[in-house]
């Protein structure tokens, strides 16, 4: 959903400041594709390289945890029942629990990373996957601005481009609104307000920039 206003917002920037300068349609389609294809192609890599630098981050703690269980079993039991001493849990069963869940390597080094690191090691290494949706929800935000632009030109291009940001903009506010659980009017109006401003600011630009190369 946020990589789709990012789309969103950067095409309806860009078709609209390439239009300000008064380009031709084939001028618009040009740099709106390489936008997307730009910005797509740049939050897959980022994406891609986080999540998996986050995995890497994770597999080096849980290593580390793995070897302090294996050298100081004792010391580890005790930890555990700390943090359950230190999240309510009376000592007496603080004690049981931690001995219990000691009892088994793969259940001990499973629950220190999850209390401990605040890793989940059951979670799936899903950074392709990441990456492509969001390469895909990028380029869906960023293809609605542009879509006008292969049927029409000129100014019935612009309203067009106008007209479906601003409706897909409400609509995407109006779903990060849901989902977050939050006023959904709100959102959907703070998204309109950003791809707005971001428009009329490279619209603005546009035309400045396109009067003085002419
Ligand atoms: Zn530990």
């Amino acid at each position: 959903m946020l990589g789709a206003g990012d789309g969103l917002i950067t095409n309806v920037s860009l078709v609209l400041g390439v239009a300000g300068a008064s380009a031709n349609a084939s001028t618009v389609r040009l740099a709106g594709t390489a936008g997307l294809l730009a910005g797509a192609f740049s939050m897959a890599a980022g994406e891609l390289v986080s999540v998996r630098a986050q995995q890497e981050l994770a597999e080096r703690e849980l290593q580390v945890e793995r070897q302090e269980l294996a050298e100081e079993p004792e010391a580890e039991r005790r930890e555990l029942a700390a943090m359950y001493r230190a999240r309510g849990v009376p000592a007496g069963d603080a004690e049981t629990v931690a001995r219990i869940l000691s009892a088994n390597d793969r259940v001990a080094l499973d629950t220190h990373a999850r209390l401990e690191l605040g890793i989940d090691p059951d979670a799936p290494g899903a950074a392709e996957k990441a990456s492509v949706l969001s390469f895909l929800s990028f380029g869906v935000g960023a293809v609605l601005p542009l879509f006008p632009w292969f049927f029409a030109h000129g100014t019935t291009a612009v309203i067009s481009s106008v007209v479906i940001g601003a409706i897909a903009a409400l609509l995407l506010g109006a779903v990060i609104g849901l989902l977050g659980g939050r006023s959904v009017t709100r959102t959907a109006l703070r998204q309109l307000a950003v791809a707005i401003v971001a428009a009329g600011i490279t619209y603005g630009v546009g035309s400045l920039l396109g009067v003085s190369t002419k």
